[in-house]
This record gives C-alpha cells, structure tokens and sequence, in this order.
C-alpha cells in the first residue's frame, strides 16, 4: 500500500485522524484534554508558551477541533463558539445600527427570533426573504441593499433549499457578505465557501458533535483578512462566547466519526423518505434528496455523498393525528435538536404554533440504527 500524500487526504481520514493530532508529550494517539485556565510567564515576564496567555482566547483542544474542523470545511480559518446561537450572535454584531439585513424566512426559529429581537434594538432593518427564490433573493438584494444575507440550506424544519453560488452572486452585486447556515449538512455534504459564500456557521451541537452531548457552534471563512471576519474574532476573544476545553475535546471525538455518520444518516433518511411518500396517511414528504423536491435539483448540485439527517412530513389529520403518531414511537425519541446518532421526532407547531408550520407536520433527525427497524417503528406508529 502506498502512503497517502497529508497534503491530498480525503474528508473520511483526515476525521478519523483528527486532522494528524496526537499527544507528543506522552506518544498518546488521542490529545489529552487541557483544562488550565491561565498560563506561566517566565523570569522576564514572556511567556513561557507564547501561544497561551489566558483561556478566553487560548486552548489547545479549542485549536484541535478549529482545526478539523477547517479541514473538512476546506476554509482558511474557523472559529468554535459556546453554541449555534453564540455563533450567529457574533455575526450581527458586526452590523452597524441603522444598517439592511436580508434574512431568508422560515428557517430555524431560534435564529428567527434572535435576530428579530436584536435587530429592533439596534434599529437594523430586517427584510425575511423567501430565499429559495432566487428571483426574490436577488430583487431584494437590489432594494435594500443590505450589508450582509443570511441563508439556511437545507432549511430548518421546510427543508428548502437555496442556491448557495447564485445568491452569494447577487449578494456580492450589492455589496453584501453571503452567510449559510450549513448545519443540516455538515461540513461533509456541503461546502458553502467554495460556492461563494463568505461564511459558513454550524450549530456544531448537530451533526458535528452527533452524539446529543455538546452545545457548540461554529464559523468559517475563505478570507481571514476580511474587516467583518476580524471583528467576529475580536467579538468572541473579548465577549467570551468560547467553547471548554472538554467540549472541544468531545467535539473533536465526536468528529472522527462525521463522515461514516452522515453518509449513514442520509442513506437511512433517504430510505424512510421514500416509505413515507408512498404511505397512504402520508400528505408530503419534505426530503431534498426525492427527485419530487423542488430543490432537489439544486440540492443534487450543490451537495455530495446525501441529503442529510433531516426529513419532515406532513400528517393526513392535522394536529391530533400527527401528535398520535409521535406518541406511538418507540425507536424515535420525542425530543428537539438534530444530527445526533439516535433519530428523533418532534411536533414543531406545538413548539412554534404561530409560524406557520403546518399541524401535521413531524421533523425527524434520522439516525445511524438499523433503518429496517426505523421504518417498522414509523410504519406502526402510522397504522394502516
Ligand atoms: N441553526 C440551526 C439550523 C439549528 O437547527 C439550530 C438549533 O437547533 C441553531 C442554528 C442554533 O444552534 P444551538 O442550539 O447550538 O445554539
């Protein structure tokens, strides 16, 4: 067998190998987890290591999972946050007051809602644009000209799709910075940066981390020189939105595994996707990878090796039906969030009831366990 080149390593090993870290002090294979909060300065006041002074801006498994993480996300520079949410907090707090955002609409409620708060307070004008219509997008790039666009793809739980390249163009018509939130993806199924985006941000609490036990967050960058880039990382170094040292070290486990855990998480998806649209209780399946998709044709371009973990489908019945459904699960747990190894379902009206979720609609993260067993348990649950 011949040596892989290091510089030409494909995503699957450089996960695995956690981008080449070891422990050098004790020829350990996995880097022990360094928990010091504050670091030695030697007799004339340096530094003893000049790469760590203080926690907040300095550790070493933070820089492990930034690593592997620009790697698989093939960027120039990523930064780890204490969630999703820290992530995209730091963003707009890029925007100047009385500043143009454009945001696509029905995506991650959180984000939604976040970002309605703040941009009242900071009197920044908010437009919620449909942006899996490029026509929209583009049009409202024209009008408002906004200082940067923020688009989720695969979208969270209306699983739309948005073309990354052709909005990152219209975005960059006017001057605008172009953001995806990828975390439906992953850095394994999509690449935003190499599409144009500026920046791609995770909520690393999903797929990246997979195991349902690590708030994190995560943005990254082709262009670590940019003005908006510094003034995220300054944000995060003196805010202090900043992941633990045991965190990150469970995050950059969690990692070895991403691309072995997508690639069956979307198989499975895919799987039950089908089942479900050919189920008679069954009114729509939202799954990006049916060919009955309207973004399926963009989602085919713009992912690789799948469709993702996330699948929605809407329940004949409306609410009391698909609340009967939910509760008639075994495998699936009833619980939020995404991307972890064991699949969930979640009724997302009665969490968000005035967002126009349709009531029948039940959000799944599908998992990594046996599919037979996956589509017997929905296939019960829904009865004849
Ligand atoms: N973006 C998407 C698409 C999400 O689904 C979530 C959480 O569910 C977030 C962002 C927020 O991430 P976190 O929960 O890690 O703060």
């Amino acid at each position: 067998m011949t040596d892989a080149p290091k510089s030409r390593l494909r995503p699957a090993t450089i996960a695995a190998h956690a981008a080449g870290t070891t422990d050098k002090a004790s020829g350990g294979v996995v880097p022990p987890v360094h928990f010091a909060t504050t670091f030695a300065r030697d007799a004339d006041y340096q530094p003893v290591n000049p790469d760590n002074v203080y926690l907040r801006s300095h550790n070493e498994n933070v820089r492990v999972a930034e690593k592997v993480l620009n790697a698989l996300e093939a960027a120039e520079d990523t930064l780890l946050f204490a969630s999703g949410m820290a992530a995209i907090a730091a963003v707009f707090r890029t925007v100047p007051n009385g500043a143009s955002v454009l945001v696509q609409s029905q995506i991650y409620w959180g984000t939604t809602k976040w970002i309605r708060d703040f941009c009242t307070r900071r009197q920044i004008m908010l437009h919620e644009i449909e942006a899996s219509d490029i026509n929209a997008f583009s049009q409202a790039c024209k009008n408002h000209r906004p200082a940067l666009a923020w688009v989720e793809t695969p979208s969270n739980p209306w699983l739309r799709i948005t073309d990354i390249a052709a909005t990152a163009k219209a975005a960059h018509a006017v001057g605008a910075k172009l953001i995806v939130d990828s975390t439906a993806a992953s850095p394994v199924l999509s690449h935003p940066l190499s599409l144009g985006a500026d920046i791609v941000m995770h909520s690393a609490t999903k797929g990246i981390n997979g195991h349902s036990d690590v708030l994190a967050g995560s943005l990254a960058t082709a262009d670590p020189d940019a003005t908006i880039w510094s003034m995220i990382r300054e944000d995060r170094d003196c805010a202090g939105a900043v992941l633990g040292p045991m965190e990150a070290w469970l995050l950059t486990r969690g990692m070895r595994t991403l691309p072995l855990r997508m690639r069956e998480m979307s198989r499975n998806a895919m799987a039950l996707a089908e089942f479900l649209a050919d189920h008679p209780k069954v009114e729509a399946v939202l799954y990006p990878g049916l060919s009955s998709h309207p973004g399926h044709a963009v989602a085919a371009r713009q992912m690789t090796g799948g469709f993702g973990p996330l699948l929605s489908f809407i329940i004949k019945g409306g609410a009391p039906e698909a609340l009967r459904v939910a509760g008639r699960l075994q495998v699936f747990h009833r619980a939020t969030s995404l991307g972890g190894v064991e699949s969930l379902v979640e009724h997302r009206h009665t969490i968000e009831p005035h967002t126009g979720i349709p009531e029948g609609l039940l959000r799944v993260s599908v998992g990594i366990e046996d599919v037979r067993d996956l589509e017997a348990d929905l296939s019960q649950a829904l009865g004849q």
